[in-house]
């Protein structure tokens, strides 16, 4: 068994609806890598529009649906219609994910249970419908998206439910990638440090893009573009051998 991508193939993506976001710019470059995306966000006309705009933009075949990821039952609509519409489903980059800026002594009970809820719990709702999928087909291809903020306790923008949702997903990444692989599937992930989007509050002033590149090794802001390089390798078929490993993508901001 090859275990090989097949040449019509889908990726889901979530979290492709934000303009500014890093979800948006995977599925464009996965769509001129010669995937065809399936978008999943928040907000159906959202998602819509955006695949809209993606298949224009690249000449490719997307699809946006409607689903919050931590809804089971949103979700496994979301993918049976994806399903039905597209190429047989091979890829997922769960790139859909909220911040937490609320210091610890202040942090509600609420607010750290939908932190682990979107940023955990939704991540596995959607691997798990998708896998299923991908072992139909012996090959499959996942990317989750953890942070510098799991790596060094914080200490960018968000605060401690995000960082303990997002180093949970290192350890549910590897444990997937351990179950899965001999389906063909690899499992990996990508830790980002900041990033000019609009999770940390709407766009970076210069004063906290200066803060940031002070601590970096590389002098300028990452970009959705940046993140994107390392996932979109993940997903190819030249990244076959590659399989529970962490990419940090942070200008050498933290190292380990
Ligand atoms: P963004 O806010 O621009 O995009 C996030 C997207 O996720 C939005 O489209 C939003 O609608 C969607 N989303 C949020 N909750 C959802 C839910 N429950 N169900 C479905 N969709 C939902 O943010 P971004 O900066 O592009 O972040 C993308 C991912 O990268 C996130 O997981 C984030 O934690 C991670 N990350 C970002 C940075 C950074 O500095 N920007 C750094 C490290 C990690």
């Amino acid at each position: 068994m090859t275990h090989d991508l097949p040449h019509e193939r889908t990726a889901v993506v979530t979290g492709a609806a934000s303009p500014r976001g890093i979800g948006r710019v995977v599925a464009e470059q996965l769509l001129r890598d010669g995937w065809s995306v399936g978008v999943i966000d928040l907000d159906a006309d959202a998602a819509a529009t955006a695949a809209a705009g993606l298949a224009e933009a690249t000449g490719g075949r997307a699809h946006g649906v409607g689903a919050d990821i931590s809804d089971p039952d949103a979700v496994a609509h979301a993918v049976d219609t994806l399903e039905q519409a597209l190429p047989p489903l091979v890829g997922l980059a769960n790139i859909a994910g909220i911040s937490s800026p609320t210091p610890y002594l202040e942090l509600s009970l609420d607010e750290w249970r939908r932190q682990i809820d979107v940023n955990l719990t939704g991540v596995h709702i959607v691997t798990q419908r998708v896998a299923r999928s991908m072992v139909t087909h012996q090959v499959g291809r996942i990317v989750n998206i953890s942070s510098i903020s799991a790596q060094r306790g914080g200490g960018t923008f968000s605060k401690t439910p995000y960082s303990a949702a997002k180093a949970g997903l290192v350890g549910f990444t590897r444990a997937i990638a351990r179950e899965l692989g001999e389906y063909g599937i690899t499992a990996n992930i990508v830790s980002p440090g900041p990033i000019d989007t609009d999770i940390m509050g709407g766009r970076l002033s210069e004063e906290r893009k200066e803060g940031f590149i002070a601590e970096q090794l590389v002098k300028r802001i990452g970009t959705p573009s940046d993140v994107a390089a390392a996932i979109t390798f993940l997903m190819s078929q030249r990244a076959g051998f590659i399989t529970a490993e962490n990419i940090s993508v942070n200008g050498g901001q933290y190292m380990g």
